[in-house]
């Protein structure tokens, strides 16, 4: 079994993110970048499962510029055997990676596409079910628990009611939560070890697919501030403020 993990390069979930001063975006330069999180655990479990005995090869794929391939090496050194980094600039929107992973995976042919649920950065939930209805394979979102079966996954899910398992048939398109597993560290001789590995780069243009984003972004700008709480002395204050001056009950 082949398993294709796609990971993207954001900021780093710990840097305070700081709107650019004219509006246009958020500032990223010498900002620390790193994995997306969930795709962390994406990798995390198709290492798992190779470790398992029940795959035998994972492929990296990231879409973005030259210093995506940072993410692919890293996802090499926690035991991806192989990277791809599909280069393409600027905003690339989930239904633009959608389709730039629908013609990796015409061409790596994986049993399996894992992704993270959720990138950090734009928040879309998106790609992955993009990915499946494009190639018209099964989709399991939010997995926190995957079993490999005979020609089949069961996949337990995080939805709003609690914890459900559904069964996929084989190829699949499952995207992975944070709860799904703890991802290893990648150790230094890892590290070096991944510098090794192949990674394959290819032009997004060389695809033949429209990329060009669907979505004007106006103005990016921060939230309001939060304005400082206060404390009330009884329940009969508390509901008198509500009353009168919150207006909400
Ligand atoms: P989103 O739909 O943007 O919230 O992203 C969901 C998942 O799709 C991410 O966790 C990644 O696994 C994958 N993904 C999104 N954008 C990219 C990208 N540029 N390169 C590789 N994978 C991506």
């Amino acid at each position: 079994m082949k398993i294709l993990v796609a990971v993207k390069r954001v900021i780093d979930y710990n840097v305070q993110i700081r709107v650019k001063e004219d509006g246009s975006g958020v500032v990223t330069d010498n900002v620390k970048m790193s994995t997306n999180p969930p795709d962390d655990n994406a990798v995390e479990e198709a290492v798992k499962i190779k470790e398992s005995g029940k795959a035998k090869e994972i492929v990296a794929v990231t879409v973005g510029e030259e210093k995506a391939q940072e993410t692919v090496r890293k996802a090499l050194a926690v035991g991806a055997d192989r990277g791809i980094l599909v280069k393409a600039s600027g905003t690339i929107e989930p239904l633009a990676v959608a389709k730039i992973l629908q013609k990796i995976v015409e061409k790596e042919k994986p049993d399996l596409v894992f992704m993270g649920k959720q990138a950090i950065d734009d928040d879309c939930n998106q790609t992955g079910q993009m990915l499946a209805a494009i190639l018209n394979w099964p989709q399991a979102t939010f997995a926190s628990k995957i079993d490999v079966k005979e020609n089949v996954l069961e996949v337990t899910r995080e939805v709003d009611e609690g914890l459900e398992t559904i069964e996929v048939k084989i190829p699949s398109i499952v995207t992975c939560d944070l709860r799904l597993n703890e991802p290893r560290y990648a150790s230094l001789p890892n590290i070096m070890k991944a510098k090794k590995k192949p990674l394959e780069q290819i032009d997004a243009s060389e695809l033949g697919i429209d990329i060009k984003p669907r979505i004007e972004q106006i103005k990016v700008e921060e939230p309001p501030k939060r304005k400082a709480g206060i404390k009330v002395s009884s329940v009969e204050e508390l509901v008198q403020k509500l009353k009168n001056e919150a207006k909400v009950i």
